[in-house]
C-alpha cells in the first residue's frame, strides 16, 4: 500500500492542519480560493513521524513524491532547479499543527549554487544581491541544517568589514561578497569534511530532514512541555517557490493584521518595506513604514491587499495575521493565520464582528478566553512609564494588577500611612490572618515566601488586590523595617511598584491606569448571561467586596466567611477573650459584645447585595489562629485578661494542635461551644430582619455549617441553629425565611450525601478542603512538591487550581446525585477557588450544579465560562 506523503498546495485545505501543519493548510486554502500564492507543496507531518520510524531516514517513497511534486512546480513556474539561465529557488518552511517557536528557521533562496547564482544576478540585474543571497543561504544552511556555529560565519563577515573599514553590511560590494562566499564554503568543508552541496535536490532533501530533526531539539521539546502539545504529532515542511521583494522600487514585503491586535480597531495594522526580502522587516535593519502608507506609494497594490485582507477575514471569520511580498508590482500572499491579540482587542473584535454579521453571538462567546478578561478588570501600568522602570526582582504572579506605593512592613504601619493619604505596598516575609486589614488598605502586597496558594496569594486574589508572592531574591528584615534586593536597601517609605500579573517588582513609582469596563465588555457579558444556566455568586466577607462583586454581575454570595470579620483591631481582643474564657458565662459575655458587631457587618452585606441570596458560613478555623504569636502581644493579652504571662503562654500552647487543619475546627467548634453558633445565628437573623425593615429587600439568609462529615453533627447543629432562628423570629414577630445547609468538604459527607440531605436544605461544595482531604495534600504545604510532581509527569495540573475530575470530581458528582435522591430540588453550589476556574466550571455545569461562587474579580470570568459550558 502506498501512502500520500506530499501534497501540492492545490490539494490541501484549511481543515488539514493536523496533516499539513497550520502554515501549509492555510497556504493551500489561500491558493484554492484563488489568491496569488507562490507555487509549492507540503511534506506532511506523517512523513515526519515516518522519518523517525525509519531511524531518521527519508524513505524512497517520500523522496519519489518530493521529486514528482518538484517537477510540477518547475513546470508551473517555468523555472528549473539548477538551471543556469532560469533557476528555480525555493524557501523551506517548517510548520506544525500548533504554531511553535523553537523549530528550524525558514531557509530562503535554496537552490543557489556557483552556477545558478549567475543566473539570478542576470534575472535580477543585480550581482550584489545575487551574491548576498548566496552567502546568506550558505550561512543559514550551515547554521540550521549542518549545525555549524554562527560565529564562524560572522567572523569572516566581520573580518571583511574591518579590512575595508566598513561600518555596515550594506557597504559590502559584489566582489567582497564573492570572496566571502569562498570563505564560507571553506568553513563548510572544514567543519563537515564535505563540500557545500552544489546539487539543489541534495540541498532540498538535507533541509527537509533538518526540519524533521528540529522537531526534537531541546527548544521545541520544552516549548511543547510548557504548552501541553503532544510530542508525537510531528511537523510538516513547506517547499515554496521564491518571490523577490527586493527587485527594486516596485517590489517590497510586509506583515499586517486585518484589525489592530492591541485595540481591536477595524483597520489594517502592520508594516512594510520597499525593496526588501522577508526577513528584513523583522531584522530591523531599516525602519519599516506603516501599512497605510502603501496607499500613497502603490495605490493599486494597496487596494488589492486591502481587499484580500477583507476577503481572508470573511473567509476565516476571524482576525488574520498576514505575510505578503510584492515582486515587480505583483502581490503574493505568503502566510495567513489567526492573529494573536490582547484581551481588549479580542473583546472589541468579537463584538464588532457580531454587529458586522460576520459571526454569531455564540461564536463570539466561544472564541473568547475567559481568563484573559482578568487583564481588563485590574489597573495596569502606563506603557511609557513601564518602559522607563528599573526591574528589581521577579516573584510569583500571585494576584493580577499593577500597584505602586511606599513600602511598609507591618499591617499597622500600612493602615496609619493610608489614613494619612499615602499610597502603600505591604512587604512581608509572608502574611498571616492578622495582616488582613493592612492587606486591604495597601495598594499591593509583596511577600518573600510562599507559593500561589499561600495565605497572601489566596487572600489577595479574593480581594482583587495586586500581589507578588514568593519573591525569594528580596531579603525582608521586618525588625529593622527594610528589605534588600540586589545590594539595594529599601526602607520604610521608599517607593516600589508591583505587577501581580507577571510577578515583576520595580524600583520607584510607576503611573497606573484604572480599567474602563467599556461598552464591549458589558455587551459580551450581557450575551453570556443570555446563554448560561449556571448562576454565578461571589465569595465576599465585607460590604466592600460585595459591592465590587455586584458591579461585576454577582447574583448572590455563595460564601461569606465570618472569621475574617474577627481580625479587626477593636474586635480581636474581645474574640480572644471569648476563646480564652474558662467558663460558659465568661464566653457568653464576650460573645454578647461580638454580636452587635457581626450584626452590623451582615446588615452592610445584605444592603450591598440588594436582596440577592447570601450564604453565611459559621466560624470555621481552629481557634488558635486568633491568638497572638508575638511576645509583646501575648503580654498585652495577659494583662487584658488578668492572668500572668506564663499562664497565658500555657493557655496558648494548650490550644496548639499537631494538625490544625484536621483538628478542632469547623462544626467541631460549634459542637463544643454551641454558644458561638447561637450568637452567629442570632446576628445573621436579626440583621436580615432589620435589613428588610430598613431597605425593603427580602433577605433569605442561608446559614451554612462547615466541615460536616457525620450526619449527627449536622442534626445536632441544625437544631441549635433553628432554635435560635425561630426564637429571633418570634421576638421580632417576623416570618422571614431562612435556610440551613452544609458545606460539603469532607469526602465522607459526599459519600453519605443522601443522609445529609435529609437535614440540609442546600449543599455547597468546598472544593479547596475537599481536594486537600481527598488527596491528603496539605494546601499550605503542597507548593513544595507539586512542581516536582508536574515535572515528573505524576500530576498534569495542580488539583488546587483546576478540579481533579476523576477523583474529587467523582465525589462532587456522587454528592449531587445522592443529595438529589433525597431532595430532588436540593440547591447545590460550589465555593472555593475552583468556582472561578473555567475548566472546573465546565465540569460543574455538566454535573448540574445550580451555581458557582468565586472571588469578586473572577465573577465575569465565571459568567463567560458558564455561557461557554452551556453552548
Ligand atoms: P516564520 O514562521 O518564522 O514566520 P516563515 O516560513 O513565515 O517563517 O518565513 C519568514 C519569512 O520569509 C516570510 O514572512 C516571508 O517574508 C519570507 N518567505 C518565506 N517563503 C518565501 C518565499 N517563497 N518567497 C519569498 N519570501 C518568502
Ligand atoms: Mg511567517
Ligand atoms: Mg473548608
Amino acid at each position: 500500500m502506498s501512502n500520500k506523503w506530499v501534497y501540492l498546495f492545490k490539494e490541501g485545505n484549511a481543515g488539514m492542519k493536523a496533516l499539513l501543519g497550520g502554515k501549509g493548510a492555510n497556504l493551500a486554502e489561500m491558493s484554492n480560493i484563488g489568491l496569488p500564492v507562490p507555487q509549492g507543496f507540503t511534506v506532511t507531518t506523517e512523513a515526519c513521524t515516518e522519518y523517525y520510524n525509519q531511524n531518521m531516514k527519508l524513505s524512497d517513497e517520500i523522496r519519489t513524491q518530493i521529486d514528482e511534486s518538484l517537477k510540477i512546480i518547475e513546470s508551473q513556474t517555468e523555472k528549473q532547479f539548477g538551471n543556469k539561465e532560469n533557476p528555480l529557488l525555493v524557501s523551506v518552511r517548517s510548520g506544525a499543527k500548533f504554531s511553535m517557536p523553537g523549530m528550524m528557521d525558514t531557509i530562503l533562496n535554496l537552490g543557489l549554487n556557483d552556477e545558478t547564482v549567475a543566473g539570478i544576478a542576470k534575472i535580477t540585474n543585480n550581482e550584489r544581491f545575487a551574491f548576498d543571497s548566496y552567502r546568506r543561504f550558505i550561512q543559514m544552511f550551515g547554521d540550521v541544517v549542518q549545525e555549524i556555529s554562527k560565529e564562524k560565519f560572522d567572523r569572516v563577515l566581520d573580518d571583511a568589514k574591518e579590512a575595508n573599514a566598513y561600518q555596515d553590511d550594506t557597504q559590502l560590494t559584489a566582489e567582497d561578497l564573492k570572496k566571502i562566499v569562498v570563505a564560507y564554503k571553506k568553513i563548510i568543508k572544514d567543519e563537515t569534511g564535505k563540500d557545500f552541496p552544489m546539487d539543489p535536490k541534495e540541498q532540498l532533501l538535507m533541509a527537509i530532514e533538518a526540519v524533521f530533526r528540529s522537531w526534537n531539539n531541546n527548544r521545541a521539546i520544552s516549548y511543547r512541555n510548557m504548552n501541553d502539545i503532544p510530542h508525537d504529532i510531528g511537523t510538516a515542511v513547506n517547499v515554496q517557490s521564491m518571490v523577490y521583494g527586493n527587485m527594486g522600487d516596485d517590489s517590497g514585503t510586509g506583515v499586517a493584521f486585518t484589525r489592530n491586535p492591541a485595540t481591536g480597531e477595524n483597520k489594517l495594522y502592520g508594516e512594510f518595506l520597499i525593496n526588501a526580502q522577508g526577513e528584513d522587516v523583522v531584522a530591523g535593519i531599516r525602519t519599516p513604514k506603516d501599512i497605510n502608507d502603501l496607499k500613497d506609494i502603490m495605490p493599486d497594490i494597496y487596494q488589492q491587499f486591502h481587499d484580500t485582507a477583507n476577503l481572508l477575514e470573511n473567509h476565516y471569520k476571524d482576525m488574520q495575521d498576514i505575510e505578503f511580498t510584492i515582486e515587480k508590482g505583483k502581490l503574493y500572499m505568503l502566510q495567513t493565520r489567526t492573529g494573536k491579540r490582547t484581551a481588549a482587542a479580542a473583546l472589541c473584535a468579537a463584538t464588532e464582528m457580531v454587529e458586522e454579521g460576520l459571526i454569531t453571538k455564540e461564536e463570539a462567546i466561544l472564541r473568547l478566553d475567559p481568563v484573559s478578561l482578568d487583564q481588563l478588570l485590574h489597573p495596569t501600568f502606563e506603557t511609557a512609564a513601564l518602559a522607563a522602570a528599573e526591574l528589581l526582582a521577579t516573584g510569583l504572579p500571585a494576584s493580577p494588577g499593577a500597584a505602586t506605593g511606599k513600602v511598609y512592613f507591618t499591617a499597622e504601619s500600612v493602615c496609619t500611612a493610608v489614613a494619612n493619604g499615602e499610597e502603600t505596598i505591604l512587604v512581608r516575609k509572608e502574611t498571616s490572618p492578622e495582616d488582613i486589614e493592612g492587606m486591604y488598605a495597601a495598594n499591593g502586597i509583596l511577600t518573600a515566601r510562599g507559593g500561589m496558594t499561600s495565605h497572601a496569594a489566596v487572600v489577595a486574589r479574593g480581594m482583587g488586590k495586586c500581589c507578588v508572592a514568593g519573591c525569594e531574591s528580596i531579603k525582608v528584615d521586618e525588625a529593622s523595617r527594610q528589605f534588600i534586593v540586589g545590594g539595594m536597601v529599601f526602607k520604610e517609605g521608599d517607593y516600589i511598584s508591583l505587577n501581580g500579573s507577571t510577578g515583576k517588582v520595580y524600583k520607584g513609582s510607576i503611573k497606573t491606569m484604572t480599567p474602563e469596563l467599556s461598552g464591549h465588555f458589558g455587551e459580551i457579558m450581557a450575551w453570556a448571561d443570555e446563554y448560561r444556566t449556571l448562576n454565578v455568586r461571589t465569595n465576599a466577607d465585607t460590604p466592600r467586596d460585595a459591592e465590587v462583586a455586584v458591579r461585576f454581575g454577582a447574583e448572590g454570595i455563595g460564601l461569606c466567611r465570618t472569621e475574617h470579620m474577627f481580625f479587626d483591631e477593636v474586635r480581636i481582643p474581645i474574640v480572644r477573650r471569648m476563646i480564652l474564657a474558662s467558663t460558659k458565662a465568661q464566653r457568653e459575655e464576650a460573645l454578647a459584645k461580638i454580636l452587635p458587631m457581626q450584626k452590623k457587618d451582615f446588615i452592610g452585606i445584605y444592603k450591598a447585595m440588594e436582596g440577592r441570596p447570601v450564604t453565611v458560613r459559621l466560624l470555621d478555623p481552629p481557634l488558635h489562629e486568633f491568638l497572638p504569636t508575638e511576645e509583646k502581644d501575648i503580654a498585652a493579652l495577659a494583662t487584658d485578661i488578668g492572668i500572668t504571662n506564663d499562664d497565658m503562654i500555657a493557655v496558648i500552647s494548650g490550644l496548639k494542635e499537631f494538625n490544625p487543619m484536621l483538628g478542632h475546627r469547623g462544626c467541631r467548634l460549634a459542637i463544643t461551644y454551641p454558644e458561638i453558633a447561637e450568637m452567629q445565628t442570632r446576628a445573621i437573623m436579626e440583621a436580615a430582619i432589620e435589613a428588610k425593615e430598613a431597605y425593603g429587600f427580602d433577605v433569605v439568609p442561608e446559614i451554612m455549617i462547615p466541615l460536616i462529615g457525620i450526619k449527627e453533627e449536622l442534626t445536632y447543629l441544625d437544631e441549635v441553629v433553628r432554635k435560635i432562628a425561630e426564637q429571633v423570629k418570634a421576638e421580632k414577630k417576623s416570618d422571614i425565611k431562612y435556610l440551613v445547609g452544609t458545606m460539603m468538604e469532607i469526602p465522607r459527607a459526599t459519600l453519605i450525601a443522601d443522609q445529609i440531605a435529609e437535614t440540609a436544605e442546600f449543599f455547597s461544595f468546598g472544593t479547596n478542603d475537599l481536594t486537600q482531604m481527598t488527596y491528603g495534600f496539605s494546601r499550605d504545604d503542597a507548593g513544595k512538591f507539586i512542581t516536582d510532581y508536574k515535572e515528573k509527569g505524576i500530576l498534569k495540573n495542580d488539583p488546587f487550581e483546576s478540579i481533579d475530575i476523576e477523583g474529587v470530581g467523582k465525589l462532587v458528582e456522587t454528592g449531587v446525585t445522592l443529595g438529589r435522591q433525597t431532595k430532588p430540588d436540593l440547591k447545590v453550589g460550589v465555593c472555593g477557588e475552583h468556582g472561578g476556574d473555567p475548566k472546573s466550571i465546565y465540569f460543574f455545569h455538566k454535573v448540574g450544579l445550580d451555581y458557582v461562587s468565586c472571588s469578586p474579580f473572577r465573577v465575569p470570568i465565571a459568567r463567560l465560562a458558564a455561557a461557554q459550558a452551556a453552548l
